[in-house]
């Protein structure tokens, strides 16, 4: 299907307080020069709007427009949208699918991956103190990595790992198979995973299954001085339970892009320990000149009453 042969019928209105407008309105027309983009402020006619792209849109927000047709999740989480009251009826669902945003939060993974295999966070000490301090480095093989999440990023993040000769492993929900990963899946082979990992990524989806699963025992299955990567969503993980491992050593270092309330308000012990980086959720971003090729030819599709790509699954949360 051609998405810029299509003129689709209605408006698409345009929601984030985290994204570019006219950024995504150039990307969107350039795809489909006849779409009407609008931002959300500049609504007129709410029954005119057919389409959403929409990234944590206030509560309310679907509820003024009768004739949606589509909502594309600006991003890959989509925990804030499901369970929302204001989702209309049978309207379908996507979440941005890109490659490019795929390789981009892989991108991050290698870096804190390898900063924690290199042992950079101790080198960086040392330089503080002025000291010449040798470690030798371990055999890339020697380091495993575990990542828990098998998805459109967490695959992609496993790939590149695997590529660096790391030793890794991956878990999810139902059987996956990625070349030079040690795939396992379902919850009676997480304890196991966890407790091999020097390493442990968290790419995982916040679903009811998934919030709180890393608590306080599952922490504790982690080699003592193990490294946690967290970039999916803080909820996955006991925060409290994740300060206070840090602080007894037990996890050795983390790398934290998400956390249970965002911004991380200032008096939060972790932006004060040695052991940990924080960087405030931008692991990954959408790029509209590749995204807006699947929204455009998720509209086409919509127009033509089929049903569109990338949907996710109320039900399962993903
Ligand atoms: P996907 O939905 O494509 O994949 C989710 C993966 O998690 C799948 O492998 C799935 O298993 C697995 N999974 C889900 N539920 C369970 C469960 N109960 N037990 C075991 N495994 C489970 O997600 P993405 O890879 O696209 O993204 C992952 C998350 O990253 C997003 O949900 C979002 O929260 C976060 N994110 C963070 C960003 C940032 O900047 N920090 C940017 C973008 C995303 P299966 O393969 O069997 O379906």
């Amino acid at each position: 299907m051609n998405a810029s042969n299509t003129t689709p019928s209605g408006a698409m209105v345009f929601y984030s307080q985290f994204d570019d407008f006219s950024a995504w309105k150039q990307a969107l027309r350039a795809r489909m020069p006849h779409l009407r983009v609008l931002h959300a402020d500049d609504i007129d006619d709410p029954a005119d709007i057919h389409y959403a792209l929409a990234w944590k849109p206030p509560a309310g927000f679907f509820d003024r427009m009768p004739n949606l047709r589509l909502i594309v999740n600006l991003g890959a989480g989509v925990d804030s949208l499901v369970g929302r009251t204001d989702l209309p009826a049978g309207v379908p669902i996507t979440r941005i699918t890109d490659p490019r945003m795929a390789r981009m939060m892989a991108g991050y993974v290698l870096f804190a991956t390898l900063r924690h295999a290199r042992d950079i966070p101790w080198f960086e000490q040392a330089q503080r103190r002025g000291e010449w301090a040798y470690r030798h480095p371990r055999s890339p093989e020697d380091t495993r990595v575990a990542v828990l999440g098998l998805g459109e990023l967490g695959a992609c993040a496993a790939h590149e790992l695997q590529r660096q000769g790391l030793t890794v492993l991956g878990w999810s929900r139902s059987p996956r198979q990625i070349a030079g990963v040690q795939c396992h899946a379902g919850m009676e082979t997480l304890d196991a995973v966890i407790s091999q990992a020097d390493i442990l990524v968290v790419m995982l989806p916040l679903t009811p299954q998934t919030r709180g699963l890393l608590n306080r025992a599952r922490l504790e299955k982690l080699p003592r001085g193990a490294a946690l990567i967290n970039v999916a969503r803080g909820a996955l993980v006991d925060q409290a339970a994740m300060t206070a491992l840090l602080q007894s050593g037990h996890i050795g270092a983390a790398t934290l892009d998400v956390f249970e309330r965002e911004p991380l308000p200032g008096d939060d012990p972790l932006w004060r320990m040695d052991n940990v980086l924080i960087t405030p959720h931008l692991a990954s971003v959408a790029i509209p000149a590749s995204a807006a090729a699947q929204i455009a030819e998720n509209i086409a599709r919509v127009s033509h009453g089929d049903a569109p790509a990338n949907q996710i699954d109320p039900a399962r949360g993903y």
